[in-house]
């Protein structure tokens, strides 16, 4: 390819050798991990030339930029919702995604639940796990997890898949690794068999895939830094 989106293939050639690599090191199979194209501010031409090359998960963040794109989306891709959700937005939302990734609340589980039964549907789910503590940052004290997990798992129009999270940045392993106990502790919790570890972007995807993530979401590493200005 030899066009303006080349750099896309590239990327994502480096990304998949990347993820072969890690999993090969620690004795996991590359098809084990999933990825993710992480949206934000991008074109849709852009991801759907991710689209073409074979991702087949987008990650959308924020609701109105989500809204004002998905026409341009290319329709093969499943698309999961990834930032911080206000229970009065979930409504644009519950229809055309696959997956909640970001559920930090019971009250926010329940407006899902509540939306994905008027729709007929059962909505797969992950808690998202503050576990770096950070103030700042969205997702579920790691002492409120099971709660939380309990109450989910309880809804019948929700599928509790596994955890999903943000460590903080230049943490090094410590968090992955804290998080990857914490998902082999809940995992079989509720009743339930938890398939899916949302952790590892660009900066630290390969570290994650060592400590057990099967879904590494990367924004930068694929399609370049973000322009903030034009969205
Ligand atoms: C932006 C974002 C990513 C991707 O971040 P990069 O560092 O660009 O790979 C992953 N997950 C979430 C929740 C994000 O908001």
């Amino acid at each position: 390819m030899t066009d303006a989106l080349s750099y896309v293939n590239e990327n994502l050639a480096a990304i998949r050798e990347n993820i072969a690599e890690a999993a090969d090191k620690c004795g996991r199979r590359a098809e084990e991990i999933r990825i993710m194209a992480v949206t934000k501010t991008v074109a849709p031409e852009t991801v759907n030339r991710a689209v073409e090359l074979g991702v087949t998960l987008l990650g959308e963040n924020r609701v109105q930029e989500f809204l004002s794109k998905q026409e341009a989306y290319d329709s093969s891709a499943e698309i999961h919702f990834i930032g911080h959700l206000q229970t009065n937005k979930v409504k644009y939302i519950i229809e055309p995604m696959t997956m909640i990734q970001s559920v930090d609340s019971i009250k926010l589980a329940q407006e899902i639940n509540r939306l994905a039964s008027a729709h007929n549907k059962v909505m797969d789910i992950l808690c998202e796990v503050n576990i770096g503590g950070e103030e700042s940052k969205s997702g579920i004290a790691p002492d409120s997890l099971a709660e939380l997990i309990e109450a989910a798992a309880s809804m019948e129009n929700l599928r509790v898949r596994g955890l999903m999270t943000i460590p903080p940045p230049a943490s090094g392993d410590i968090f992955l690794g804290r998080m990857e106990e914490l998902f082999h502790k809940v995992r079989n919790s509720a009743g339930l068999s938890m398939d899916v570890l949302s952790m590892g972007m660009t900066h630290d995807y390969a570290d994650a895939v060592k400590h057990g993530s099967t879904l590494v979401r990367i924004g930068t590493g694929l399609f370049g830094a973000r322009d903030y200005s034009k969205k």
